[in-house]
């Protein structure tokens, strides 16, 4: 179907919106793809909804590709399944509530991790049916206390938010490598300069959380990134905290009553009295565990060695390091093995007090989230179950006060020895996140495992920001004079302009388009006859930023159109015969 403009339900304007911030807001106003209906809340006129349904499409092909099957949930949600999991309370105003004419409580859903919990736990019983990925391309409601930026930061947005099942930590492990693997190639196709940084899994994450960021300076998330290797981590996830903004909540025994199924210091202790007991003394609270050796393991699955409680200073070499260490992973390393890794000293953070027991055995991850200067991280079990805060502070005690540093740019790199961090501004795309058993265990999500005995099935939830993706794909390809998509999700492939007055021009303007249409070539073709000038048809045609530009004009006389590309500016003449198969 050509897209006529003379029929186009579209008006470009000139004059910037009164309440745009940032270019792409004023673009996708101006060349007539959204309307403000609300603060944070837009409506998709037919450009924008083409531009929109490709995001959606590319996210769909990738998600489906790795096997996610998709189905949809309502918006409309009843309360009792966010009261169970105490997000109702938790989300504050950022939640849109409302009753029926019962006065029953409702909400409109920020996200679905609930209502894909239950209907999991409803329909599925068994191990063998695991693992599961399910996913939606849906709206969502977050009362936001700043919507900024057109789309960009909705009150009504659209995600692809989809949720994966498993038995256990590997299989959860595996469905997280396949999201992270389907984002980046969604990334990729959408066109994007995008930057995987390490992110905050907050107080009731998991062990891992990967955030997607476009970079852009319009961007609301700050991230460290190292000048040598290819560290990269939110600011937010590297806990930019003074000591006065880390108060007693933080303390890990806060913590553990907050999220379901994290131990107490007093398991912990206990934990260790039996898998490493001390010949002097037992273990105590506020013991710090000095010597240890744990491995660190990359979302990818690659591990390396980080050195935990070593005495000293961070630029302890490797020499000093050698016999003072005493693996306790359950991949014990010997000797030789830690000769192989001269840098060990690199995550160093000194004193820790750190434990967790679990059934599928003992290993200590450290998130891979430390920074120079930072002396706070997150350690996780290995199912990824329990959150175990791991403060690192010197003075630290169970139940006393934590100190927080500052991470600064110019800091070292906590990944290699060569690099310095430096900053600089995204936008959150995507989001990968193994949520281990948080919902599943508030709701009781359990299956029979291959013994028969009830098992918590451990989830990861991962979102795309499927109309923010709109906004920043603008953001990121936009110039002085209009927005530039890329061929992959532009509302059209060729912007034909009909560029004079007498019939026969349009008549072939009118044939071309029509041969592009029927070749699958996607095509605006303007139209427009009347008072309507060539000059404000390009600006037009420009502003829209389809990739290519074709002029039926003065050329045709010597049988040539122009052919112009958007992006570059390029023009090249095309002979008419040539033009079709020279754009197909
Ligand atoms: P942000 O940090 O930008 O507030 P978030 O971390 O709260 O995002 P998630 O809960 O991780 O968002 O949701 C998954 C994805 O949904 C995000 O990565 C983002 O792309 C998108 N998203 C979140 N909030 C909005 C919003 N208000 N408007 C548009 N897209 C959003
Ligand atoms: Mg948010
Ligand atoms: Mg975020
Ligand atoms: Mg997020």
């Amino acid at each position: 179907m050509i897209m006529r403009m003379s029929q186009l339900f579209v008006r470009t304007l000139r004059d910037d919106p009164a309440d745009a911030e940032v270019p792409s807001h004023r673009l996708l106003v101006r060349a007539g793809y959204v309307r403000r209906a609300a603060p944070g809340v837009y409506s998709w006129l037919p450009l924008g909804l083409k531009v929109l349904r490709k995001v959606e499409n590319v996210v769909r092909e990738e998600m489906d590709a790795i096997g996610a099957q998709e189905l949809l949930f309502p918006a409309l949600l009843p309360k009792e399944p966010y009261e169970a999991t105490n997000r109702w309370t938790e989300y504050g105003d950022n939640l849109f509530r409302l009753q029926d004419r019962k006065g029953a409580d409702y909400l409109l859903g920020p996200t679905h991790e609930e209502m894909f919990t239950l209907v999991v736990k409803d329909l599925y019983s068994s191990y063998k049916d695991l693992p599961l990925s399910i996913y939606q391309i849906q709206t969502k409601y977050r009362d936001e206390a700043r919507p900024r930026a057109g789309i960009l930061r909705g009150r009504e947005f659209v995600m692809k938010d989809s949720y994966s099942f498993d038995i256990d930590q590997a299989g959860l492990q595996a469905s997280y490598d396949a999201h992270r693997a389907a984002y980046v190639r969604i990334f990729d196709r959408l066109g994007f300069d995008y930057v995987i940084v390490k992110a905050t899994s907050g107080a009731m994450g998991g062990s891992a959380s990967e955030e997607f960021l476009a970079t852009a300076e319009v961007g609301e998330d700050t991230y460290v990134r190292c000048t040598h290797c290819d560290y990269a981590a939110n600011v937010e996830a590297v806990a930019t905290r003074t000591p006065a903004e880390v108060d007693a909540s933080d303390a890990p025994a806060a913590h553990a009553e907050q999220t379901p199924g994290t131990p107490t210091i007093e398991t912990l202790v206990d934990h260790l009295n039996e898998a490493f007991p001390r010949e002097d003394r037992a273990w105590t609270a506020g013991d710090t565990l000095k010597n240890v050796l744990v491995m660190l393991k990359h979302p990818d699955g690659t591990r390396e060695p980080l050195a935990i409680g070593v005495p000293g200073d961070r630029e302890v070499d490797a020499k000093r390091l050698e016999g003072q260490l005493e693996p306790i992973e359950v991949e014990p390393m010997d000797e030789a093995e830690l000769k192989k890794h001269p840098a060990l000293v690199k995550g160093y953070i000194g004193p820790a007090v750190l434990g967790e027991e679990s059934d599928s055995g003992i290993r200590y991850l450290v998130d891979p989230r430390v920074v120079a200067g930072t002396r706070w991280v997150t350690g996780a079990n290995v199912d990824g179950q329990h959150v175990i805060d791991l403060v690192a502070g010197r003075d630290f005690t169970p139940d006393g006060t934590i100190e927080a540093a500052e991470v600064r740019d110019g800091d070292e790199c906590p990944s290699c020895d060569e690099g310095t961090l430096a900053s600089a501004r995204g936008i959150e795309m995507g989001h990968v996140f193994q949520l281990g058993t948080k919902y599943a265990e508030a709701l009781g999500l359990q299956v029979l495992d291959e013994n028969g005995k009830l098992r918590t099935v451990t989830m990861g939830s991962y979102g795309v920001g499927v109309s923010r993706a709109v906004g920043a794909i603008a953001e990121n390809t936009l110039d002085e004079i209009g927005l530039c998509w890329p061929r992959e999700i532009a509302p059209a492939q060729v912007h034909v302009v009909a560029a004079g007055k007498d019939a026969a021009l349009f008549a072939e303007a009118e044939r071309i388009a029509g041969e592009l249409d029927a070749a699958g070539v996607e095509v605006i073709y303007d139209d427009r006859a009347g008072k309507i000038s060539p000059g404000v048809k390009f600006k037009d045609a420009e502003l829209i930023g389809v990739p290519t530009i074709l002029t039926v004009g003065r050329g045709l006389a010597d049988g040539v159109v122009e052919v112009k590309d958007r992006a570059t500016g390029e023009k090249s003449e095309v002979a008419v015969a040539d033009v079709v198969s020279h754009l197909v």
